[in-house]
């Protein structure tokens, strides 16, 4: 018999290797995909109360191991344990029992008839079986974000985590389970791209939630065909700051922007504008605040940013510097790997002037710890230079002029924007997702978009007395 292929799960702040997963097999899919289906109406027939129940449940047990789960996100993931790997697991928490909330507040509308003697309401049902397909860098947050809205209005769920980091996936999943879900009504496939295609396209699934690339988002909509589908891709988020801002505000907003995560957020800084006459201080002030991240082990108390992934996105950042310097950029800071770390992961936090419109850096989602700063000379410059760009995800903007503030926010192509706070301030409950016309995805992450929304037309003149 042939060996069952697997992933070998190693840490990106030490090399040391953390576990073993086996990559789901044809067979293995399929069942998981059946076990799901004969799940959902088990599912279904609990009532929301019940569901709600099991996601407090599971929202309990993710509490009473916060300090265990946050060590393995970190150590798997590579974000600091003290601040980010915590908030994580909280997050988690969030989502499982936001999700259990509203659902009872769920309410669809009855419309007024056209004719005498009709009642037209409207009603959700489940979508079926729902597949969940995420990325690396939040992977116990984003499938909770996915997972916890598709269970309560009574999907059925199969997880795929990303394929580098399948153990914080697959100790989620482990949760849900003890939890008490029926069984099957929570799987996980493990895998990288062809685990992923499989359950695109298997006539067993009826829906995909999807968050990553957007590469491979639109890839996923092509495969998927007419089924549905929830796509939350990538970002190339710009913060705008305007003379009359508080520039130290809007600098310390950029780092954070910046080096939470090491940059690997979709809703990441990933371009400073700046009025041109507030340039020369705001660049101080920029750097004053980029000198105070501490890169370090994840595991270290003193430590605000640690390591990068994996291989891919440190090589993504070697390749934008050296086209931003191609281009005339210069780099105030950091610029490049860090020496002395276990591995080549550790990315120095990296500031880099005088960028335009033809860089890598500007052009693409860079996910790494840098911020490259622009100049504008106008409003309307800076909205053309904001809306430069293929991806739609976040903007921030820095003023204090209400009408000026409020331009922006109408302007600026962008699912979600901050007025005055840094493009990653992040709250559970506004629908989230990319601007139409741009290759974020569609749809929001809010417990609607996990259901059909039925009509049910009632003649109550012709039912004839009992
Ligand atoms: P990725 O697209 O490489 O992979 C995401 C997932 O898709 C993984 O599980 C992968 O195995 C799977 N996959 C790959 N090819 C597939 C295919 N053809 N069919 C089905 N599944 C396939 O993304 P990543 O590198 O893991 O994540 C980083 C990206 O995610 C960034 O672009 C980031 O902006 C984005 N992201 C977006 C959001 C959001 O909410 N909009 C949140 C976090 C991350």
């Amino acid at each position: 018999m042939a060996a069952t292929a697997s992933i070998r799960v190693t840490s990106p702040a030490t090399g040391e290797e953390l576990g073993e997963v086996a990559i789901s097999t044809p067979a293995e899919i399929d069942a998981a995909v059946r076990a799901a289906r004969d799940a959902q109406p088990l599912l279904e027939e609990l009532t929301m109360h019940e569901r709600a129940a099991l996601l407090h449940r599971a929202a309990d047990i993710v509490e009473e191991r916060l300090d265990e789960l946050a060590r393995e996100l970190a150590l798997e993931q590579g974000k600091p344990l003290r601040t980010e790997a915590v908030e994580e697991i909280e997050e988690t928490a969030g989502n499982l029992r936001m999700a259990a909330e509203d659902v009872k507040r769920m309410d669809t509308a009855v419309i007024p008839a056209e004719r005498r003697g009709k009642m037209v309401f409207t009603f959700r049902k489940p979508n079926g079986v729902f597949a969940m397909i995420t990325p690396w860098n939040f992977p116990m947050m984003i499938p909770s974000e996915l997972i916890a809205p598709a269970l309560a209005t009574g999907n059925s769920v199969i997880l795929k985590p990303s394929e580098l980091t399948p153990l914080s996936g697959r100790r989620l999943v482990e949760i849900l389970e003890e939890a008490g879900l029926p069984e099957g009504a929570i799987g996980i496939v493990q895998g990288g791209r062809e685990a992923g295609e499989a359950l695109v396209t298997h006539a067993g699934v009826d829906a995909i939630g999807f968050v990553g690339s957007h590469g491979t988002g639109e890839a996923i909509v092509r495969a998927a065909g007419m089924k549905r589908t929830l796509i939350e891709a990538s970002g190339n988020g710009p913060q705008i700051v305007l003379a009359d801002a508080d520039l130290a505000a809007a600098a310390a907003a950029a780092v954070e922007g910046a080096a939470y995560l090491a940059g690997q957020v979709c809703v990441a800084t990933e371009r400073v504008l700046v009025e041109e006459r507030a340039h020369g201080e705001f660049v101080e002030l920029v750097l004053a605040r980029a000198g105070e991240v501490v890169l370090g082990h994840p595991l270290e108390e003193a430590t605000t940013m640690g390591p990068l992934n994996n291989e891919p996105v440190a090589a993504k950042m070697d390749r934008h510097l050296a086209d931003a310097g191609a281009h005339g950029a210069r780099v105030l800071a950091g610029g490049r790997r860090a020496d002395g770390f276990p591995t080549d992961l550790y990315y120095e936090m990296t500031v880099v002037d005088g960028v335009t419109p033809a860089t890598l850096l500007f052009r693409e989602e860079s996910f790494g710890p840098v911020l490259p700063i622009t100049t504008f000379r106008s409003d309307d410059e800076a909205i053309a230079l904001a809306n430069d760009s293929h991806l739609g995800l976040q903007a921030a903007v820095f003023t204090s002029s209400l009408r000026r503030a409020f331009r922006f926010v109408n302007e600026i192509r962008a699912g979600n924007i901050q007025v005055n706070e840094t493009t990653g301030y992040w709250e559970g409950r506004p629908p989230f997702g990319g601007a139409a016309g741009t290759k974020t995805g569609w749809g929001r992450i809010q417990l609607e978009d996990f259901t059909d929304l039925r009509t049910a037309t009632i003649d109550y003149l012709n039912t004839p007395e009992e």
